[in-house]
C-alpha cells in the first residue's frame, strides 16, 4: 500500500515526509484494519514531521483524523467489515491508573497516540483500536467528518476548559480547523464570539459563521472577555489574551505545542482570579459528545481536499497558512487487480 513516513523530522520546507510502499498490516486482538476513506491534516502532524514532538516510532506515518471502512476485524472486536469508524489521536490508555479510574483518561501516563506511537492515516490502510474508534453519525460524510476527529474534538474540549458562562463572551486566537468548529458550538450555546487572527480570510470566515467581531491578533477588541482559547501555537499570545480577560476570566491553551510564553505580570495578567489552563488530548467521552453534537447542530466544516499523494504539500500549506478551515487527504479507491 502507499503511505507516507517521517524519516528524519526536519522543517517542512526541507521535505521530512517520504512516500513509502508498505505491506497492508494485519489486525491483532482488539484491532481493526480500515481502508482510509479520508484523513484530516492536523497541526500536530506538522509537529511530528518537524520534530517539535520527540520521535516515538521511527518512520511513523502521521495522520490521526481517519475516517475509514473496516475491512478486517481482529479477535475480540465488536465491529465488522463494512462499518464506518473514526480513528482519532487517543489510541489507548492503561485503564487502571488513578487518572483513568477517575475519568481523566486523557492524562493517563501510559497513553498512546495514532500517528505518533503507531502508524496513522496518511496511507491507504491503517490499524485502529476497536475500543478507541468512534462511530461516525450517518449525517456526516467522510471528508466532513475527518477534521471533526481531532480539530473538532480538541476544540470542543478547549471550549469546555475555557468554560464560558451562559451568555458570556469568548475570545478565540487563531481561526483554523479547530477554532472554526469550536466557535460554532459556542455560538449554538448562545455565547458571543470574538476572533483574533492575522488572516483576513479567517476573519471573514469567522464573521460568516456568526462571530460578533473579528480583528487582528493584537487588537484590543470591543469588550472584555469572560473566556478565551488560544489555538495558534504562539506563546506571545498568552499575555495578550490574559490582558483582554475580564475579572474571573479563564484562558485555555488548546495546542499540544506552544512557543515560550513571555514573562507575565501578576497585576496585569493574573490578579482578579484570571486563570490559565492547558488542554491535553481528550477523553472518549469528549469525542462521543462532540460528534453527536456536531451532527445534531449540522456544523459547517470548511475543508480543502488534497489527494493522498500530496500530503507533503498539504502540510506545507498548513504551515504557511495557505488555506482556511481544515485540509483533508483522500486516497483514490484502490485499483482492483
Ligand atoms: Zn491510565
Ligand atoms: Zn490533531
Amino acid at each position: 500500500m502507499r503511505a507516507w513516513a517521517v524519516e528524519t523530522p526536519a522543517p517542512i520546507t526541507s521535505g521530512p515526509l517520504r512516500r513509502v510502499e508498505r505491506d497492508v498490516p494485519s489486525p491483532g486482538p482488539g484491532e481493526l484494519l480500515v481502508r482510509v476513506l479520508a484523513c484530516g491534516v492536523c497541526r500536530t502532524d506538522l509537529h511530528v514531521a518537524e520534530g517539535d514532538l520527540p520521535v516515538h516510532l521511527p518512520g511513523v506515518t502521521p495522520g490521526h483524523e481517519i475516517v475509514g471502512e473496516v475491512v478486517e476485524s481482529g479477535p475480540g472486536t465488536l465491529r465488522s467489515a463494512g462499518d464506518r469508524v473514526g480513528v482519532a489521536w487517543l489510541r489507548g490508555t492503561c485503564g487502571a491508573c488513578r487518572f483513568c479510574r477517575r475519568g481523566a483518561e486523557n492524562l493517563c501516563p501510559q497513553s498512546v497516540y495514532t500517528g505518533w506511537d503507531a502508524h496513522g492515516g496518511y496511507a491507504e490502510f491503517a490499524l485502529a483500536v476497536d475500543a478507541y474508534a468512534y462511530p461516525i453519525p450517518d449525517e456526516l460524510d467522510d471528508v466532513r467528518a475527518a477534521p471533526l476527529l481531532c480539530a473538532g474534538i480538541i476544540g470542543y474540549r478547549a471550549l469546555r476548559r475555557a468554560a464560558p458562562p451562559p451568555g458570556g463572551r469568548l475570545g478565540i486566537w487563531g481561526f483554523g480547523g479547530s477554532a472554526h468548529l469550536a466557535a460554532q458550538i459556542a455560538l449554538a450555546e448562545g455565547i458571543e464570539v470574538h476572533v483574533f487572527t492575522r488572516s483576513p480570510a479567517a476573519r471573514e470566515l469567522a464573521l460568516d459563521l456568526g462571530a460578533t467581531w473579528a480583528g487582528d491578533s493584537l487588537d484590543t477588541g470591543p469588550a472584555p472577555l469572560d473566556s478565551a482559547v488560544i489555538f495558534a501555537p504562539a506563546g506571545t499570545l498568552v499575555p495578550a489574551a490574559l490582558e483582554r480577560l475580564d475579572r474571573g476570566g479563564t484562558l485555555a491553551i488548546a495546542g499540544i505545542h506552544l512557543t515560550d510564553v513571555p514573562s507575565l505580570n501578576y497585576q496585569r495578567h493574573l490578579f482578579q482570579e484570571r486563570q490559565v489552563r492547558s488542554v491535553t488530548a481528550n477523553t472518549r467521552a469528549d469525542g462521543e459528545e462532540f460528534l453527536t453534537l456536531a451532527a445534531r447542530l449540522n456544523v459547517s466544516v470548511t475543508t480543502r481536499t488534497y489527494p493522498l499523494d500530496e500530503a507533503d504539500r498539504a502540510l506545507a500549506d498548513l504551515a504557511a497558512d495557505r488555506f482556511t478551515g481544515a485540509a483533508v487527504l483522500q486516497s483514490r479507491p484502490e485499483r482492483l487487480a
